[in-house]
């Protein structure tokens, strides 16, 4: 068990459905990796390009501040740390039970 905590979201990264992100791209020298929560790493990628990230995104704060990933972040704070799905993205309206 891990008491690490995600760098986007804030919620503990328990044991499961965890990635790596890095904040600068390998491509331009960034070789520091962060554990995070692979439905957060994946929201990441899904809101910004490469490009962006590069840019203006290199930072969690940045990340952070973005009204996207604050709704994101709001979201996903009632999910257990586990929680992951491949839905969520646009289309998980028809996902109603
Ligand atoms: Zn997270
Ligand atoms: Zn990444």
């Amino acid at each position: 068990m891990s008491d690490e905590l995600c760098p986007l979201c804030g919620r503990p990264l328990g044991t499961e459905n965890i990635d790596r992100h890095h904040l600068v791209p390998k491509t331009f020298k960034g070789k520091e990796q962060f554990p995070i929560h692979k439905i957060c790493h994946r929201k990441i990628h899904s809101a910004f390009t490469e490009r962006e990230l590069l840019n203006t995104y290199h930072t969690w704060e940045a990340l952070r501040a973005h009204e996207d990933i604050r709704s994101f972040i709001a979201w996903v704070a009632r999910k257990p740390p586990g929680f992951y799905t491949r839905t969520y993205t646009a289309k998980d309206k028809k996902q109603r039970r």
